[in-house]
Order: structure tokens, then sequence, then C-alpha cells
């Protein structure tokens, strides 16, 4: 039996996004041992390529410029956009986490922008930014922490599957050495693998991320979701560490509520600047056009999955349109989507509408009633108040984007409970089994809000760490 395991630690965690790097570095300083594997040849998945915002009430940039917000208030904004799927008591503990996760990545040297937006679905602004706009910035960081603290970090190493003993309980992992990732899929390749046994001495930590790139997995869940739809993830975001979970019996949930981003730019494949700009500038402060009929079809203030759902509705790919001003809520963005075409720039609304082959008059009315609501600060009919957030859509030159929804997010997975463990199909915690992040779901339940996944990675991931480390050794 000696012979079964190559080697051992405390802690195993199975990938190196915030979630994961989050319970390594809280299980390492709770006095465990830890090793991270991670499958891809570079760390960082989801993480390292997302625009770095997270939301968090009573944050320290809410706090510099006097914004009231509450823990109660985010729970409400959460629990509505996922249609009361969430499970309420993550909700809690999320919301009442969230600032300090933030001030927890701050103290690991991350920089922050001096800037904070209000994403569609929540309540008020409350979503800060990373310098740079880079989720990397936090994977950095928590890299650094994880040297210092003499954690190994192994990639090219993909976990293949969950070993258990007899009870039931989580004894260690079968991780496949040099994997290669053959185009087009980031599964552990078979043929060119090596296989080990590591011995979880305490735990394993899943934090293998969402299923955004796996089009078998995601199409099967939701077939509207086929290979014509384009995802923003990094290509690693596949279902086999949420599989190795579902094999030992482990709770699924919300797999069918797969989020689709509704700032997809049609212009550009996965998620560039494009997207950004839509997600920061046009939809903050801009407005979404069907071009068949130079009418609204949404309030751009709603949440993502009402959004995507409108355009999806519409069954044509729709137009963004923002004014000179709203544009500089991200001028970075603005000036590489001019050079490179993914935005069009027009002196006039009637040139934007000659260009889109809109009818001019009914852009020119649904501007001119827009701006008419914003100046009198009125609900419109689907639902959007202005508030001092709101900008008149007049000073030229106007932009318009063409915006078609790409998958982004999975809000479903493992269901979990407060203490990150995970459960199974008879509601009880799988032994010496914790998960964190995009692999799990039910926090988001149908919808998850901007900013709010590395935010929930962190707090979550903290809590497995703590919780893995302080697991009686086997
Ligand atoms: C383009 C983009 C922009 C985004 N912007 C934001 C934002 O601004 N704010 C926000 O809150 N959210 C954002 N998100 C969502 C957010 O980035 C993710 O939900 C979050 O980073 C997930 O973190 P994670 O640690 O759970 O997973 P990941 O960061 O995806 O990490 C999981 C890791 O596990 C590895 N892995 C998977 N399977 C295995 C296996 N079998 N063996 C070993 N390793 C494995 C993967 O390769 C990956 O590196 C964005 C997402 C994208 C795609």
């Amino acid at each position: 039996m000696a012979n079964f395991w190559h080697s051992s630690t405390d802690v195993i965690i199975i990938g190196s996004g915030a979630a994961g790097l989050s319970a390594a570095i809280e299980a390492r300083q709770a006095g465990a041992s830890a090793m991270v594997f991670e499958k891809m040849k570079i760390t960082g998945g989801n993480t390292r390529i997302s625009d770095g915002g997270l939301s968090a009430p009573g944050n320290f940039m809410q706090k510099r410029r006097g914004i009231t917000d509450s823990p109660q208030m985010f729970y409400d904004d959460i629990m509505q956009a996922g249609l009361k799927l969430n499970q309420p008591e993550l909700v809690k503990l999320f919301a009442q986490n969230a600032a300090g996760a933030i001030d927890w990545i701050r103290q690991l040297g991350v920089q922050f922008q001096d800037r904070l937006d209000k994403f569609g679905g929540h309540s008020t602004a409350r979503c800060v930014t990373i310098a740079h706009n880079a989720g990397r910035d936090i994977t950095k960081a928590q890299i650094r922490q994880l040297e210092q603290l003499q954690v190994p970090i192994l990639t090219r190493h993909a976990m293949a599957g969950l070993i258990t003993d007899s009870s039931g309980t989580v004894t260690g992992v079968r991780i496949r050495s040099d994997v290669q990732e053959p185009p087009g899929t980031a599964k552990p390749d078979n043929a060119s693998a090596k296989t080990k046994n590591i011995l979880a001495r305490r735990a394993v930590v899943l934090a293998t991320g969402g299923f955004g790139s796996d089009v078998a997995f995601r199409s099967c869940h939701n077939p509207r979701l086929d290979e014509t739809i384009q995802t923003t993830n990094h290509k690693g975001a596949t279902a086999e560490g949420l599989i190795a979970a579902l094999k030992i019996h482990a709770m699924p949930l919300h797999l069918s509520w797969i989020q689709l981003g509704p700032w997809g730019c049609a212009m550009e494949k996965g998620y560039g600047k494009g997207c950004r700009f839509a997600s920061y500038s046009i939809f903050p402060a801009g407005i979404l056009v069907n071009p068949d009929t130079g009418n609204r079809i949404v309030n751009e203030w709603a949440d993502r999955r009402i959004r995507s759902d409108a355009i999806l509705a519409s069954g044509r790919i729709c137009a963004g349109i923002v004014d000179a001003e709203g544009a500089q809520k991200d001028p970075d963005s603005l000036s590489h989507c001019l050079k490179t075409q993914k935005i069009e720039k027009f002196d006039t609304l009637t040139q934007l509408a000659g260009a889109w082959k809109m009818p001019p008059d009914a852009l020119e009315n649904t501007v001119a009633d827009y701006n008419q609501l914003v100046r009198t600060g009125k609900k419109d009919r689907y639902g959007k108040l202005p508030d001092k957030n709101t900008c008149l859509i007049e000073s030229p030159p106007f932009y318009a984007m063409a915006l078609w929804p790409k998958v982004h997010y999975s809000p479903g997975g493992l269901r979990i409970n407060a203490d990150a463990r995970v459960m199974d199909l008879n509601h009880r915690p799988i032994p010496h089994l914790f998960a964190a992040g995009e692999v799990t779901g039910g926090i988001h339940g149908a919808g998850r809000l901007g900013g709010c996944a590395l935010t929930e990675c962190i707090v979550f991931g903290r809590i497995a760490g703590r919780q893995a480390a302080m697991t009686p050794g086997l």
C-alpha cells in the first residue's frame, strides 16, 4: 500500500486561479503544508485574463467617496439577479466578507485604480478595479506570497481523478504530469502523460474554475450554447474537475444556468478591449438598440441575464451606442477599438443610422426619448430608473459597437456549505473535500452580477484553505 502513493502533503489544491491560490495561502498560514497543481502551462486560469473588477459593499473606495452601502443591499441585489435560486447562507457569508477580501489582496500588494463603477443589477456603485484592469495582478501577488511560504505550484500537472478510501473519505488525487495541450482542448492528454497518486493527509481543495470552454458539457446543459456561441474564457475552462467530484457523488447545482456576457463584441474573438469597452462604457453610459427598429430593447443597467436574453430574443447583432462623454469612461479601450475597427465613430446620429441601415427617424426619436427620461429621472418601460450615474446622449461624436452575447461564466457547480465543504447527494459533507470559486454553484443562483466572481473566489478560497488545514490528519 505504501507504494501506492508517490508523494504526500497536508493540503492539495487543484487549480491556480484566485480561489485556489487564496486557499493555498490560508492553508499554509494555518500551519499546513500545501501543494498546488495546475494543468495549463501558465498559472491563473480565468482570473489571469479577467478585468480585475471586484464588487463589495463597504469597500475602501466607497468609504473614500462617502457612498452608503451595506451587506444587506448587496445580498438583496445578488438574490434578485440569481432569481432567489441562490443558497442564502452562502450569499450572507459572501456579503459580510467581501470588503475584507479586497483589503486582504491589498495587503498582498495588489494596487487599485481611483475609480468606482456601478454595473448592471447593482443598486449602487461598488466595483473597484485593479490597476491596469488586470486580474493577473491578483495571481502574481498571491504567487509571490506562496513563494515566500514555500508552497510549490506545479504547472502542466492535471488532476485526473479524486481518490477515496472505503468510507468515502477523499485521501488524495491522481495527477497526470507533463500534460500536453493539444490544439483546441486543454483537457489532459492521456497518451503523453504520466500518472501519480498524491496523498492529501488533511484535505483536497478543488478550485478548477468554470466550464465556459467545454462546449460538449455546456451544450449538454443548455443546447443553445453550442459551438456557434463564442466564449470569453481561457481554453482550460473545462469541466473535468467538476466531473471528478460528481463521480464521488457530489451534489451539482444549477448547471444549466450558464451566464452569457451581453457586452460580447462581435468584431473580436473571445474577450478583448471591445468587450471591456462595452462593459465599462457602453452599458453604464449608453443605450442598446435593435438596428431593425432603431429602438432600445432593454434596461441597459439590468443584470447580465436579462440583457443577454434581450439581444438573443432580438435575433440580431445589436448596436451599443455611446456619445463622446460616455466614451471617456474607458478611453484606453476606446482608442484601441477605434484603431482595430471594433467600434465606429460618427459625427451625427443620422450617419450612424445610415451605416447600420437603421430607420434614421426612429433612432433620433429613441435618443430624444431617452434624454428626456434622463432629464426627468422617471422610470422607463424597461424599468431603468435614471440617477446621477445616467448620461445624456448628446455630445458628438457618437460611437457604435456590434454586440452579441458570449458564454462568460458558470454560476452552477458543486454545492458547498459555509465551511466550503463539498456536499454529497444526501446533503452530507464529503469527508476531506473542499471547493471554492467558479467550480462551485449556488452562490449566484441563476446569474452573477459584475465584479462578484473574483471577490467570491477570494472569500471562499480563504475559507476552504483554513478549513482544509484544520481538518484532522488521516
Ligand atoms: C475575460 C474575463 C473577464 C472577467 N472579468 C471579471 C471581473 O472583472 N470581475 C469578476 O469578478 N469576475 C470576472 N470574470 C470571472 C472571473 O475571472 C472568474 O470567475 C474567476 O477568475 C474564477 O476563478 P477560479 O479560481 O474559480 O478559476 P480560474 O481562475 O479559472 O482557475 C482555475 C484553474 O484550474 C485549472 N484547472 C482546471 N481543471 C484542472 C485540472 N483537472 N487539473 C489541474 N488544474 C485544473 C485551470 O486551468 C485554471 O487555471 C471574468 C472572466 C473572464 C473570462
